[in-house]
């Protein structure tokens, strides 16, 4: 394809999603440049959480090339149990059983800086000089011609899109918000702070396995109020632990040190396991934070000349592990919409206009908010089921699901429409592309899927 010579994206955030856009953007052949406020792109020893890569997103990383380096990196999980907060088990998942069955391909674990270094270490270096770290966007202007992105160190970029991948409290989204406020004092506009916290979590990673911890081994702890993941990776075993906030908040609380000091006093004697506690974790650490879990939904996803992708735009928890796999596929969805939109154009050498542009914005979110919006559902019942919210929460997850194998319908119900809904590069091939029970219902230009009913 020739591309448009005038078109270029500023993508603010350099995180995995930003990563990833640029991955999508430089296989459609569209000019970019990624300003990302931290220091360094991807950090080789930096602490982190762990991320569940889905059917779905593998199927992308196979039409990218990736696949077999992100399995290197990776982890399958095992047959899971589930156990109360004093360590008895009472129920069994085996979710990459599950995806293998439903979509021909099981779901790995990696270490979120090892996907990070291996997203930026795959790019091309040409394309690695378009990635500049130390950029904190500040402000945006938009005009008929395009965009003006200033960083609080003075630099200024031009270009005709802002893409925000700058995360669950994003700059972008609040300039965006605020350019249509200034529009029309009745603009339809996003909450300030869309995202609410119900939850807190602990979450940490261990380089040794914890004593009786193995490779692939899964465990679940459901509570009153509390619940716990803990997965463990070839080198790596990552813990997760959240509680409920004594009220809802929109705020961004940042935890100190003490603060996690006292959440394990408070519930450091809790089982993760049948035999370890979240003490015990907490004592074979290698990194712990403590964060406000954000969850929700912006209703905008794009005004004018931007347009927001990743957690700049849902929040999920990581009951379902479908954050970072829900915002590739924003990323997918908006590159194939606008790789559309420069092949539509005749003429190569004049901008694209902003109509135009506007209309493929539009596209992408018709696409996409439906699909978000049922992930972003199924998490947040997820979460509160697992942390028994109510007592019919701890009624069917105690003793219903366990007795009627109800764990497997609710993955397929919840859980599927994500992977089988979505899409692909279009304009990339599929070798080899995996295959289960329920079709994939999205494939490249020319693919004549078949869909299956109840997926829609
Ligand atoms: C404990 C935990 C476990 C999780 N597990 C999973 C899982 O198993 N599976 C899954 O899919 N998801 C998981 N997630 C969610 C996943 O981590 C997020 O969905 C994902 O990180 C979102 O990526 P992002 O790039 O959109 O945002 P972020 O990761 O927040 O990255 C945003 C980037 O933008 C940069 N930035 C911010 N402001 C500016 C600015 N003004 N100028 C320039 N740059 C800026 C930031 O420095 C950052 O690098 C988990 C999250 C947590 C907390």
């Amino acid at each position: 394809m020739t591309t448009s010579h005038r078109f270029r994206a500023i993508i603010v955030g350099g995180g995995p999603i930003g990563l990833m856009a640029a991955h999508t953007f430089y296989r459609a052949g569209i000019d970019f440049v990624i300003l990302e406020r931290r220091n360094a792109l991807a950090v080789p020893e930096a602490g982190g959480a762990g991320i569940a890569i889905m059917p779905n997103t593998l199927r992308l990383l196979a039409q990218l090339g990736l696949l077999e380096a992100v399995e290197a990196i990776g982890t399958h999980m095992r047959p899971g149990t589930v156990v109360t907060s004093d360590g008895r088990p009472f129920s069994t998942l085996d979710t990459d059983g599950w995806c293998s069955e439903f979509h021909g391909t099981g779901w790995v674990m990696v270490h979120r800086p090892e996907l990070m270094q291996l997203l930026y270490g795959a790019l091309p270096d040409e394309i690695r000089q378009h990635l500049f770290p130390g950029k904190e966007v500040e402000t945006i202007e938009t005009t008929e011609e395009g965009v003006v992105v200033r960083c609080t160190d003075g630099c200024v970029e031009r270009g005709s899109i802002v893409v925000g991948a700058d995360g669950a409290h994003s700059k972008v989204r609040d300039c965006m918000r605020r350019i249509a406020l200034q529009e029309s004092s009745n603009a339809a506009v996003n909450e300030e702070k869309p995202f609410v916290a119900t939850y807190r979590c602990v979450f940490g990673h261990t380089v040794s396995p914890p004593p009786g911890i193995n490779p692939g081994d899964e465990w679940h702890m459901h509570g009153s109020g509390i619940s716990s993941l803990l997965l463990a990776g070839s080198e790596k075993t990552w813990f997760m632990f959240s509680q409920r906030l004594p009220k809802p908040t929109r705020e961004r609380r940042r935890y100190t040190k003490q603060d996690i000091n006292s959440f394990m006093g408070e519930l450091g004697h809790a089982h993760c396991t049948s035999t370890l506690t979240l003490n015990d974790l907490y004592q074979a650490r290698t990194s712990c934070y403590l964060t406000d879990l954000h969850e929700g939904l912006i209703q905008h996803f794009h005004h004018d000349r931007i347009v927001l992708v990743g957690d700049a735009v849902n929040k999920q928890t990581y009951n379902t592990g479908q954050g970072w796999n829900t915002g590739v596929q924003d990323v997918v969805v908006l590159t194939n919409k606008l790789r559309a939109l420069m092949e539509n154009e005749t003429n190569h050498d004049a901008p694209i206009s902003k109509s135009k542009i506007q209309a493929a914005f539009g596209l992408y979110q018709r696409d996409r908010y439906p699909v978000v919006q049922q992930a972003v559902k199924a998490s947040m019942m997820l979460t509160r089921t697992e942390a028994w919210n109510h007592w019919y929460d701890w009624f069917t997850d105690r003793h219903v699901l366990p007795r009627t194998g109800g764990l497997k319908r609710i993955y397929r119900a919840f859980l599927v429409p994500a992977n089988v809904n979505a899409q692909v590069l279009e304009f990339l091939e599929e070798n080899n592309r995996p295959s289960g029970t329920i079709p994939w219902l999205h494939g490249t230009k020319g693919d004549q899927l078949k869909t299956s009913p109840g997926t829609d």
